[in-house]
């Protein structure tokens, strides 16, 4: 763990905010730098000079990070590596680098995930989850972009659920805890616009291969998508705490298909992001 986020960790177990205030500045720079220095510069120069190339996929959870557990017993962690695994062959076919946060069932802080996306300069971070509610009647795909506040109380109780690796569940709202608010921070707004362009064109493809309809793009605080200097979308492919979701995530053909659906988004988005900067897409 960094130092800065073992000092996020440390005002987590009871710490008071001048102290994390105070310790934050100059280490942080340090510690994290692919995080926050100079990032919107650095990526618009590398952006105006080279086409969308590389896929950052992040297959959530991991290792001794559970996730969601289906009702079928299926493991979120298991679910989204398989999902992310049949994207990069898409997504490498059509001659794109994918760059993995993580390969196998192993845990992977939040903010590495993070760190390996922006040192990779990745053009592009798809974070790929699976969704649970208390309501075993919710079911369906849900794509989110990041803010700071969240799109309705649900969206909000899902970031809350999957930012519970960094340890900090609880009942305080989200959008409240000065935490969340220095990184919100660190949100690119330059990547906003297309961050909702591409979770638009994934939740559209998406719907076409979900037997339930469009749950729609929403956003909320992700805290894995909040240092990300590069169009990012994290999707829900499914609410493990519904029967019917939990039957057909555990259907290879289905997982196949969420995957392509992925792709051609991916691609679609690449050949828009090319487009507009003036740029031939290497994606065919
Ligand atoms: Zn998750």
């Amino acid at each position: 763990m960094s130092a800065l986020w073992g000092r996020l960790a440390a005002r987590a177990a009871g710490s008071t905010h001048v102290v994390l205030l105070s310790m934050l500045a100059a280490p942080f720079l340090l510690a994290a730098p692919s995080l926050l220095a100079a990032p919107s510069i650095a990526r618009a120069e590398v952006g105006t000079q080279a086409p969308f190339t590389r896929v950052v996929i992040d297959a959530g959870h991991g290792g001794k990070d559970e996730g969601a557990i289906g009702v079928n017993g299926i493991l979120e962690k298991n679910l989204v590596l398989d999902v992310s695994e049949r994207l990069t062959q898409l997504l490498q076919a059509e001659n794109l680098m994918v760059i993995l946060t993580r390969e196998k069932d192993r845990f992977v802080p939040l903010e590495v995930r993070t760190s390996r996306a922006n040192d990779a300069r990745g053009d592009l971070f798809v974070s790929i989850h699976a969704n649970a509610a208390k309501s075993r009647k919710a079911r369906g795909i849900e794509t989110y972009f990041v803010s700071l506040e969240a799109s309705d109380s649900a969206s909000s109780l899902v970031a809350e659920r999957e930012n519970q690796a960094l340890g900090r569940s609880g009942p305080a709202a989200l959008a409240q805890d000065p935490f969340l608010a220095l990184l919100g921070d660190m949100i690119s707004t330059d990547h906003m616009a297309d961050s909702n362009a591409f979770a638009k064109l994934a939740q559209a493809e998406l719907a076409q291969v979900v037997e339930e309809s469009s749950r729609g793009v929403k956003q909320a605080p992700f805290v894995v998508l909040m240092g990300v200097q590069m169009p990012a979308a994290l999707i829900e492919i499914g609410f493990l705490s519904n029967k019917e979701d939990a039957s057909s995530l555990r259907n290879k053909a289905h997982r196949q298909e969420i995957a392509e659906a992925l792709a051609r988004a991916v691609v679609a988005f690449g050949k828009r992001y090319d487009a507009r900067r003036g740029l031939d897409s290497l994606a065919d």
